[in-house]
């Protein structure tokens, strides 16, 4: 009898709970009119870089689609230019880390704090007009501690994650061919998609994957938007 109760509150408890928030997203994109507006942000992690942002730059410019960067604080004073094109274009800039060493930035929630100041402080220095409280987690909000979490919504970011990936960080020598498969896969049917893409170091089939992905989903009626 006891263990049916028990197991009767637990259906009931799970029949509760509301349903689980997609991986990783905490926020929104965009701004819909209607929920049936199909929209689509392409988010880029890990730049500026020398050899990778440019050319995401051009694809972006080429298909005049905007989308959201962001950047890594100790890559920026030698590419200052890179982080002025970005913007100059239209796109959007969060930020993401000064130094993107977790043990680092995850050892407190001062620690984390201090980071993202460092790359605020960065991004400043060469937009001094720049104004965002988009932030995101380096590797990802999962499996980070609620007192890191809300260290940062106190300071007041709003924490960017995503709902589908390209998975261009977790599938060393993966084709272009594969990281389309993978964004189309994780998109599924979503009316709202976050894409997590990478524009560091040697992302080169992320560049050659990316005209495929935007043709793609705007075959399928999404528009493109900064978050
Ligand atoms: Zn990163």
């Amino acid at each position: 009898m006891i263990r049916l109760f028990g197991s009767l509150v637990l259906a009931a408890a799970f029949l509760l709970s509301p349903p689980l928030a997609p991986a990783s997203l905490s926020i929104q994109c965009g701004a819909a009119p209607d929920p049936q507006t199909k929209i689509f942000c392409l988010t880029f992690d890990d730049g500026p870089t020398d050899s990778t942002t440019p050319k995401i730059l051009d694809i972006l410019q080429e298909e005049n689609v905007r989308a959201t960067f962001f950047v890594i604080g100790r890559q920026i004073p030698r590419r200052s230019q890179i982080l002025r094109r970005i913007r100059d274009e239209g796109h959007s800039v969060g930020i993401h880390t000064y130094s993107h060493e977790y043990k680092k930035i995850y050892a407190s929630a001062s620690a984390l704090l201090d980071d993202i100041q460092r790359c605020r402080k960065a991004i400043l220095n060469v937009l001094p007009e720049w104004d965002s409280d988009l932030y995101r987690f380096p590797g990802g909000e999962a499996g980070l501690s609620d007192t890191l979490k809300d260290a940062v919504k106190s300071a007041g970011y709003k924490i960017c994650g995503w709902n589908a990936s390209a998975e261009d960080a977790v599938s060393p020598g993966a084709t272009a061919d594969e990281l389309f498969e993978n964004a189309v896969k994780s998109a599924g049917t979503k009316n709202r998609v976050v894409l997590l893409l990478h524009d560091g170091v040697g992302y080169r089939e992320t560049v050659r994957a990316l005209p495929r992905i935007i043709a793609y989903f705007r075959d399928r009626g999404y528009s493109f938007q900064t978050l």
